[in-house]
């Protein structure tokens, strides 16, 4: 551990300590570290390691990284402006190219109470980032959900399912008949 804490291959130089005097609840000041150590998963940064689409989720027109989802989506920049804080969202100081040297600039520059109501507008939109995606995935699965219906009455309803192994030249079958108060009569897998 004191190696890998010494060693300036891990070493991010900046304001960590700017970061946790900010006057906000610790999972807001969390975020902030998380941003700035580069290990929030950002669409950009999943592309990396799994396959997803890269633009942003809310406004679909620009590459979801830290950058835009906080400073320059357009929803961002109306919550930063309805909590009175356009005034540093357009401050020529912190206009960084990367999220990382604007939020340590931000921690330098102001006080510890604007500091947190800033990581705490940034804890906000990254948790309805989240919650927009999790409704926008049950949304999805639930559209595609078939669910089972039973047949009428005096018939019998045979569901099958198979599957084809590819390279194999093997093909599996299962098969299975309910009748109509949904109960199981017989079932065969070959
Ligand atoms: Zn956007």
């Amino acid at each position: 551990m004191r190696y890998i804490i010494g060693s300036d291959k891990y070493h991010v130089v900046g304001n960590w300590n700017g970061i946790w005097k900010a006057q906000a609840p610790h999972k807001a000041c969390h975020l902030l570290w998380r941003l700035c150590r580069g290990c929030l998963p950002t669409r950009y940064r999943l592309l990396r390691r799994v396959e997803c689409t890269l633009n942003c989720l809310v406004c679909d027109e620009e590459i979801e990284d830290e950058l835009h989802i906080f400073f320059r989506c357009a929803v961002a920049r109306d919550s930063w402006s309805a909590t009175g804080l356009s005034s540093v969202l357009h401050n020529a100081t912190y206009q960084q190219i990367n999220a990382m040297d604007r939020i340590f600039a931000v921690c330098s520059n102001e006080s510890s109470d604007t500091v947190g109501r800033v990581s705490m507008l940034l804890w906000c939109i990254w948790h309805n980032l989240h919650k927009l995606q999790s409704n926008n995935v049950s949304r999805t699965t639930k559209a595609g959900l078939v669910r089972w219906e039973k047949p009428a009455l005096d018939w019998v309803k045979r569901n099958v399912d198979i599957a084809f192994v590819s390279g194999s030249g093997r093909t599996s079958v299962g098969l299975c008949f309910c009748d109509n108060s949904d109960h199981f009569m017989a079932g065969m897998t070959q």
